[in-house]
């Protein structure tokens, strides 16, 4: 099989009742980046990227489309049934910039599916469930209204509450932590609390300090690895990486330096599938739980989410997290990708399993072949 034509487009994904706010950023829509890989078969390939503004992560939806319009052309006649090849190529025609380089390789890992009639979480290792957990993230916010949600998200079955933290007096975020504690501590509802980045150290203590009865694990709370490492040997909490996790080699050295007991993880941030199956293997030979998510973006993101987190052992999964419910409708009208009481199914056709409604970006920002 080779590869004949790489379309691009540019999507919009405006966030329902926004804006979502993070503790360094806040964003009221998201421009989301689409790739169509035409072969020569005639089977075609979708893959997604969508960073969540450009300020959560070093990368942008101008940055993605730059590096993708950089690789694309010497893309054009490559063999797509080879992810690992693939990334080598895209490795030699730009450095970095992996989270341009996952939508490519989600888009192969679609193809292979389909030319196989495998789906993708089959060809990552197999899927070791067809009801994959979720997890809920709130904004940053009030007291009352984040505990209000997690009353809501606990209701409707999701398994785990993220907080949002940050940007803001610490003692807000404590009070935030103890009523959403006082609502989900008999239910089982697992809670994570994620700084994104925001908080200084002093604050990072003071949050441990003041909560050692609440069990929530402590997500990216600083803003580096150096950070991160200071405050290590002083918190009651487990700390969980996840922005700072911008490869393979910084989540090698933080799992051998002993800096997290767990991760946050973007399917794009890592480079892709491929990448991300390299990294859940590491994870489970060290016994550290994570996630498998991703920034933001639509039904493919979503879809590629779906099927690694499929795949990952059930005691270490902390989740798939999805845009999807702050953002409004489907790119596949039947298949495409939706929480249902916390879980969502995992879809059946082969490949991402979800196909895009014919148009709905309207014309490509740019063609190759
Ligand atoms: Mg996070």
């Amino acid at each position: 099989m080779k590869i004949t034509e790489i379309h691009l487009y540019s999507h919009q994904l405006p966030v329902k009742n926004g804006p979502y706010k993070m503790a360094n950023a806040e964003v009221w829509s998201l421009d989301t980046t689409l790739v169509r890989i035409v072969t020569d078969t005639g089977l075609v390939g979708w893959g997604e990227t969508c960073p969540v503004g450009p300020t959560y992560q070093p990368q942008h939806a101008l940055g993605a489309r730059a590096a993708l319009i950089e690789m694309a052309q010497g893309l054009i006649g490559a063999n797509p049934l080879h992810p690992l090849l693939l990334r080598r190529r895209m490795d030699g025609l730009l450095n970095g910039h992996r989270y341009a380089k996952a939508a490519i390789d989600i888009a192969a890992y679609d193809l292979l599916g389909k030319a196989t009639g495998l789906r993708v979480a089959d060809l990552l290792g197999g899927a070791v469930t067809e009801r994959v957990p979720s997890y809920y993230a709130s904004g940053v916010g009030a007291p009352d209204e984040i505990a209000r949600i997690a009353a809501e998200k606990m209701a409707e079955g999701y398994p785990r509450m993220q907080v949002k933290i940050g940007g803001r007096p610490v003692e807000v975020d404590i009070e935030v932590l103890r009523k959403v504690w006082e609502v989900i501590r008999d239910s089982g509802m697992r809670l994570a609390a994620d700084g994104n980045r925001g908080l200084p150290t002093r604050d990072a203590l003071r949050l441990s300090r003041e909560c050692p009865d609440i069990p929530f694990i402590m997500e990216q709370p600083c803003n580096t690895l150096e950070e991160i490492a200071a405050i290590r040997s002083q918190v009651h909490h487990g700390i969980y990486m996840d922005e700072n996790g911008e490869d393979l080699a910084t989540v090698i050295r933080a799992v051998g330096q002993g800096l997290v007991d767990g991760f946050g993880m973007k399917v794009t941030r890592i480079g892709g599938l491929h990448a991300m199956a390299t990294f859940r293997d590491i994870c489970e030979a060290r016994t550290l739980p994570h996630t498998c998510d991703d920034a933001w973006g639509g039904d493919i993101i979503n879809a590629a989410c779906t099927h690694i987190g499929a795949t990952v052992s059930p005691r270490l999964m902390e989740g798939v997290w999805l845009a999807a419910p702050y953002v409004e409708g489907n790119y596949d009208s039947k298949n495409g990708i939706r929480i249902e009481g916390g879980h969502i199914k995992l879809p059946e056709g082969p490949g991402l399993g979800v196909v895009p409604d014919e148009g709905i970006f309207g014309a490509p920002i740019a063609s190759f072949g």
